[in-house]
């Protein structure tokens, strides 16, 4: 059940990331984030009375990763000088160390991590 603002030609709208704010009385509301959604829904203001509309608008964050073996390329490890791994210059994967081990000298004796 979802109630649908009307349209509007002018926005005074209120923004705020923890808080819903009354528009008429700009009380702020704390809102749970288990009440959080998307649905346009009315709610009434504690201090005024007044209702108003409130719904949450979810910005969305496109990470992207690179990964030399996703494209068949080989990664080209460099020492990090603060942890002591090497790490792919290119996509930042750090050695594991059996790999290391491997690349050393011989990997005789080599236990796994
Ligand atoms: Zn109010
Ligand atoms: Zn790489």
């Amino acid at each position: 059940m979802s109630f649908d603002p009307p349209e509007r030609i002018t926005g005074d709208d209120h923004y705020d990331s923890d808080h819903s704010i009354c528009p008429y009385c700009r009380y702020k509301h704390h809102v749970e984030s288990e009440d959080y959604s998307e649905d346009p829904r009315v709610e009434e203001c504690s201090q005024c009375g007044m209702k108003f509309h409130l719904s949450q608008r979810f910005s969305v964050d496109h990470v992207t990763t690179p990964d030399c073996g996703l494209n068949g390329q080989p990664h080209e490890y460099r020492m990090h000088t603060i942890s002591g791994r090497n790490f792919c210059k290119y996509c930042g994967r750090i050695e594991p160390l059996s790999e290391s081990n491997a690349s050393g000298v011989a990997a005789a004796g080599a236990t796994p991590d």
